[in-house]
């Protein structure tokens, strides 16, 4: 039987961009499916005020870049749109520490810390990875920071995936010896997180996906895949029906391709919930541990404001520095572009606690003791342009569990470890002092001040490495146990906490899947 495609890759962001482009260098017919939109720089939002196009929630018809879903233990954002997270992301781009290649359970699979190495280097490459030329205020009392904790060395300018050519002026393609697009020189606006209207972003659909494209790979934006069928209702060694329908339209037109193989590229939101859903009826041979092994990086978002009205943070890109507090843990400086207040409508003062009702009485005490100064945070002065995000990250461990509950919708569990929390010892200590600093005040996200929950821009794993099916959903070439030809390439392969941003290290990894499976 004739099948329509090779492979069909299922979501277009960091997982699926590198298999487009790996894939179709090998001979491979490729048809990558993505739910979410085809963006050109100037479509981007202006400000995160428009949030049809900054927000994902088709139901009220906005089809943006950015998705925000919210579980009983955590509170997640992730990227949509042909590219990914890399169109919503703040293009950091770290390499982890030594323990997230020992531990988790990938850690008896490889010496990973040294097998990594060249597929780090090359994931570094394709993505233009370089130092951040240029601090700002925020950076700057971020450095003052250090220096009180005697740890200026420990003070870096962030490593990301931005064209720092000169400023706003078009350049030949400088990357890919003129085979990829034209850029321009980052204007460092501080928009990288409604999408870069400047086309200085390194997002992947001006690098894998350019190249996968020109080597015939076929992108088709605005389709979900909700099914996956083996071919001889076995382990898929015949091929694949793959099922998708329209994201975007009101009357859902359903398509179905036959494939020889499937990458699921769709982020732990989107490979998880589509698993969970076909593991009973399609897909009966997925292991146990599908959902399991979930991890959000340890994060805490604490926002401080500026009082003075003059004082502008938003200059810069999206995150510009990064101090390392200690072995576990970092801190990065965050800013939006002038005039993305959107986030104030969901800020409330900061307050912390284990119990909700003491963290409300405390923060209505904040407000009584200083109520011009909250006033002028909401209603005076300009939100992005005096308000840093303080992203606190940690490496150490605690897990939860997905799954599907009885209304069909994905809900989480605690699986080992303490429940993730908003109210990390350390990242309060270091708020108070950045606070003191910029002589600001601290607001945070609603929902860690009414309900405790904590909020993350990393959610990662769900179907891990495992040495068998009893271990790990996929194995350390990440082909799904019970399936040929199947392999699940993004976020959710990731097997331990890296404890900092992930997209590098997801790039990294899936270089390595795809150098396994050999040409056509
Ligand atoms: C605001 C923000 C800032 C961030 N900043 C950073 C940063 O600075 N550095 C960093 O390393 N990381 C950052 N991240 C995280 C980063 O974006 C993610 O870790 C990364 O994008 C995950 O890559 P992935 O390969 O798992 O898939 P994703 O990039 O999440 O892509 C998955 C894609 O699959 C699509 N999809 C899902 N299900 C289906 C389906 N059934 N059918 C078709 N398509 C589907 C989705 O629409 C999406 O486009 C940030 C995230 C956010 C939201
Ligand atoms: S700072 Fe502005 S120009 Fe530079 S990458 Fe971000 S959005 Fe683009």
């Amino acid at each position: 039987m004739e099948l329509d495609y090779d492979f069909i890759i299922i979501g277009s962001g960091f997982g699926g961009s590198v298999s487009a482009l790996r894939l179709s260098e090998k001979g491979y017919k490729v048809l990558v499916v993505e739910k979410g939109k085809w963006y050109k720089a100037k479509d981007f939002a202006k400000t995160n005020w428009n949030i049809r196009k900054w927000l994902w929630i088709p139901f009220f018809r906005c089809f943006g870049i950015m998705k925000l879903t919210i579980f009983r233990h955590v509170a997640i954002i992730s990227g949509t749109g042909v590219g990914g997270g890399s169109l919503v992301y703040a293009n950091t781009l770290p390499v982890p520490k030594s323990d997230f290649y020992n531990t988790g359970s990938w850690k008896e699979l490889n010496n990973w810390e040294e097998e990594l190495i060249p597929y780090y280097a090359t994931a570094k490459k394709m993505l233009g990875v370089t130092r951040n030329p240029k601090l700002f205020s925020g950076d700057f009392e971020l450095k003052q920071l250090a220096k009180e904790m005697g740890k200026e060395e420990e003070f870096e300018h962030t490593n990301v995936g931005v064209y720092f050519g000169e400023e706003n002026v078009t350049a030949k393609d400088p990357y890919f010896k003129g085979q990829g697009p034209d850029r321009k020189g980052c204007v460092f606006c501080g928009g990288c997180m409604t999408g870069c209207r400047h086309n200085s972003k390194n997002s992947l659909d001006k690098n894998y996906l350019f190249l996968a494209q020109k080597n015939g790979a076929k992108i088709m934006a605005e389709n979900e895949v909700y099914d996956i069928i083996p071919l001889n209702n076995e382990d898929g060694s015949t091929g694949y029906k793959i099922k998708l329908r329209s994201s975007t339209k009101l009357f859902k037109e359903k398509k179905t391709f036959t494939t020889k193989g499937v990458v699921l590229s769709g982020g732990v939101l989107g490979t998880i919930k589509l698993l969970l859903k076909v593991n009973k009826k399609s897909l009966p041979r997925l292991s146990d541990r599908l959902g399991g092994d979930i991890r959000t990086n340890n994060e805490t978002l604490i926002s401080v404001s500026k009082l003075d009205r003059k004082e502008d943070v938003s200059k810069g890109i999206a995150i510009g520095s990064i101090l390392h507090t200690d072995d576990n843990s970092h801190l990065e400086i965050v800013r939006y572009a002038k005039g993305s207040g959107f986030w104030k409508l969901f800020h409330l003062p900061y307050t912390t606690g284990s119990n909700a009702f003491i963290r409300i009485l405390k923060m209505i005490g904040s407000f009584i003791k200083a109520p011009l100064s909250y006033l002028k945070i909401y209603f005076v002065n300009n939100w992005s342009k005096s308000t840093i995000v303080l992203l606190f990250m940690q490496s150490i461990d605690s897990k939860l569990k997905f799954k599907r509950n009885v209304f069909g919708r994905m809900s989480s569990s605690i699986s080992s470890g303490k429940r993730p929390s908003p109210f990390i010892p350390e990242s309060i200590k270091l708020a108070k002092k950045y606070k003191n600093i910029t002589k600001g005040k601290e607001t945070s996200f609603a929902l860690e001040t009414l309900a405790g929950i904590p909020s993350t821009a990393h959610i990662l794993g769900g179907a891990v490495m495992g040495k068998d099916r009893k271990h790990g959903v996929i194995d350390k070439n990440n082909q799904v146990f019970g399936y040929e030809s199947m392999y699940i390439v993004d976020g959710s392969m990731i097997s331990a906490n890296p404890g900092v941003n992930p997209s590098l290290s997801i790039t990294a990894i899936a270089e390595r899947a795809m150098d396994q499976i050999s040409a056509k």
